[in-house]
């Protein structure tokens, strides 16, 4: 992406942004650059969200030439705000916006996920709304695929719609390599392989046989990277009482896993289907379907 220093800055030591990004409570906003507040067609509809719309862009660009009173100073103080929020959601999916809160995300700026089995996986802004004045800002956890909310009550109070429903994942989209992995780094007792889960779950015994049957399939599949590799090195918290996993938890644990084992067979059979169509056009779906044990159809 493009070259990009994070402490090189287009304000000014005494402009309004550098004021606001350096008060207490707005760490989780980066700097929108000069140039994209001051294109007009980034800023479409915001006057009619904003009031005092033409003082608050005054105000956010250092323009703002009218002294004002105490108490219209404060209303316009208070649009500026929001103003310069709403344009940051616009902002941080940019790529250079999403360039920006990247760097945030590498040094864990917007915290870490308390998940104990998420290892101190750094988290990203979320809105649960793009619409200002709904739902607070949460953090959403790559690793857990959940949102929290943010620890301090100064993070927890700032509108979502400043940072949108659509930008952690399209800061995925934009940079794959940096969503965290789903498997540990080290060997885990909670580690619960596909075939390990469905022996202890009895009843789908067909499950064993899957890989070996499905042949070529997900053993080509290259290193690891599929979707059913990924699914089933998932880890999960058992509760156990001396040992012995507790009745009504396993009971669901094995269903729920049951369920997932059987997700993650059709998406290895996808997978091969479409390995196989792709190294011989014809063959395809033909050689693919008899590969398939019997018992699996029942899954479907
Ligand atoms: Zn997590």
């Amino acid at each position: 992406m493009e070259e990009l220093s994070s402490n090189s800055s287009d304000y000014a030591a005494n402009s309004w942004v550098t004021w606001f990004l350096g008060t207490k409570g707005n760490e989780y906003f980066c700097e929108v650059d000069e140039d994209y507040i001051l294109d007009r067609f980034n800023l479409t509809g915001l006057n009619t969200e904003v009031q005092h719309y033409p003082a608050a862009l005054d105000l956010v660009t250092d323009a703002l030439e009218d002294e004002l009173d105490d108490s219209s100073r404060d209303a316009v103080e208070n649009q500026a705000r929001l103003l310069y929020g709403l344009v940051h959601a616009r902002y941080i999916i940019t790529s250079r916006g999403l360039a920006k809160m990247l760097e945030k995300y590498k040094r864990a700026d917007f915290g870490r996920c308390p998940r104990v089995l998420c290892y101190q996986q750094a988290l990203l802004p979320v809105g649960l709304s793009d619409v200002p004045f709904q739902k607070a800002v949460k953090l959403f956890c790559p690793r857990c695929e959940d949102i929290y909310s943010p620890k301090s009550s100064r993070h927890g109070t700032i509108d979502g719609a400043f940072f949108g429903s659509t930008f952690p994942h399209m800061l995925f989209m934009v940079y794959p390599h940096m969503l965290p992995s789903k498997s540990p780094t080290s060997p885990s007792p909670f580690l619960l392989s596909s075939t390990s889960a469905s022996a202890g779950a009895g009843g789908v015994g067909a499950s064993d046989e899957a890989p070996s049957a499905a042949g070529a399939g997900p053993a080509g599949a290259p290193g690891g990277g599929s979707t059913s590799s990924a699914a089933s090195k998932v880890e999960r918290y058992r509760p156990r009482i001396f040992g012995f996993p507790t009745h009504e938890t396993a009971k669901l644990h094995r269903w729920q896993e049951a369920q997932r084992d059987a997700q993650i067979e059709r998406l290895e059979r996808a997978e091969a289907r479409s390995a196989l169509a792709s190294a011989a056009p014809g063959a395809g779906v033909g050689a693919g379907a008899p590969a398939v044990p019997v018992g699996l159809a029942a899954l479907d």
